[in-house]
Formats: structure tokens, sequence, C-alpha cells
């Protein structure tokens, strides 16, 4: 990943080894990476190689039922996966409460899915629906076609990888293997 002044991160983003960079304001050094500890743009200095991150402004935002979020996949075990929820999509405002969702095998995709191990993975970047909130908890839906994994990560080698062919199928050029998942039309590849 090669970052730039005013690209927008996310919490736990890389930024780059510390051979490159000095670690200044809301910026922390984690075994050698550099990475954001705070929603925000990106900020280098060219002179001395420091980076920092200035922290996104304004009221945090609520979510709603409809909202679509950004998250990442925490675990996925027998009917339900759950997600650590990042952002609102097209918002960059940092949320006001740290949401943790689930979602249900049934809410996945429209028709049978057998094995929830073949829709998500965990370290997988989901797109999703808010379909019930409680509190910080909330419910999520992947049916719409632009709904569901926009960065999938192989289980192999954590790599991410890259869409197959076939649908819903995932390639990794890393490790050379297919892995299934409920893809978005938002791939990010
Ligand atoms: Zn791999």
């Amino acid at each position: 990943m090669k970052v730039k002044s005013g690209d927008f991160v996310m919490p736990g983003d890389v930024l780059g080894v510390s051979e490159q960079f000095l670690p200044d304001k809301w910026a922390y050094d984690d075994g050698g990476y550099i990475k954001a500890a705070v929603i925000g743009t990106v900020d280098i200095s060219s002179s001395n190689k420091k980076i920092s991150i200035i922290p996104s402004s304004g009221k945090p935002a609520v979510l709603n039922i409809g909202d679509i979020v950004y998250g990442e996949i925490t675990d996925v075990r027998g009917q339900r996966a759950m997600i650590n929820v990042q952002k609102m999509k097209g918002e960059d405002r940092r949320l006001a409460l740290p949401y943790m969702a689930a979602i249900h095998i049934s809410q996945v995709k429209k028709g049978y899915l057998e094995k929830l191990t073949d829709a998500f993975r965990i370290g997988d970047v989901i797109e999703a629906k808010v379909s019930k909130i409680m509190g910080d908890n909330l419910d999520l839906n992947t049916a719409d076609r632009e709904n569901g994994v926009v960065k999938a990560m192989c289980t192999r080698c954590r790599a991410y990888m890259i869409p197959s062919k076939r649908n819903d199928e995932v390639y990794c050029e890393v490790c050379d293997r297919k892995e299934r998942r409920k893809l978005s039309s938002n791939y990010d590849c």
C-alpha cells in the first residue's frame, strides 16, 4: 500500500513501514508497520518523513436502518458471521458508537446458502445494509447485488484475492487458491 497526503484511512490501516515514516500524531508503530489510530486523512511532511493522521471532524454519524456500511468479518461460526463495523458508505465522519454487527445465514443472499463459510471468511471486508439496530448492535443484510464481500482475504496466505470467472468465486494469485464468497458487485480489485 502506498499512501499519500489526503488519503482517507481507517484505524489499523497500514500506512507504510518504519524505514519510510516516523509516526507522529494519530499514527503508531506496530512491529515495524506504521498504522493509523483514527479515522481521518493522511498528512505526510516531505521534509522529515513524519506521518500524521488528521482526525475526521464533525458530529459523529449515527446509523439508521437502511444505511449501507463497511465492516470487517471477525468471526464466522455456525449460522452467524460477526462484523466489526468501520464506516458508513459515502460518509467520512466517524461512527457515534463502536458498532458490532451480525449477519444470519438467511440474510446473506437471495436463495439458499448451505454453509456460511461459502460466503464470508475472517478478514474479509464487506458492504452491507443495516436491517436492525439494538443500541450498538446491528443486524446486517447482504442480499442485494451491491452488497457482500468487497475485499476477500485468502484463508491460506492472508493476501487479498481477485474475482475469478465463476460467479461468487475469488482467486488468490499469491498461493493459487480458489475460494467461494458472496461477492458485492462493487468488489474492490
Ligand atoms: Zn493465498
